[in-house]
């Protein structure tokens, strides 16, 4: 299984609740937003979370 996380990074507006939930796969960046530190997985792991709990639904999994 490969799992590609995505993100509208643009979209962001930083709240960093998917840090918070999935501190193993984001992390916040200078400019304020977060970003995910791997977009490329073999298992989907706590992005799913972080995908459920942002708020502006930047966040998208997918599985292949
Ligand atoms: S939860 Fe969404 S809006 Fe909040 S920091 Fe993460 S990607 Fe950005």
């Amino acid at each position: 299984m490969t799992v590609k996380i995505k993100q509208d990074h643009e979209g962001c507006i930083g709240c960093g609740a998917c840090v918070s939930v999935c501190p193993d796969n984001w992390e916040m960046g200078d400019d304020g937003k977060s970003k995910p530190i791997e977009t490329k997985l073999d298992d989907v792991g706590c992005n799913q979370e972080a995908a459920d709990v942002c708020p502006v639904n930047v966040i998208e999994v997918i599985t292949q």
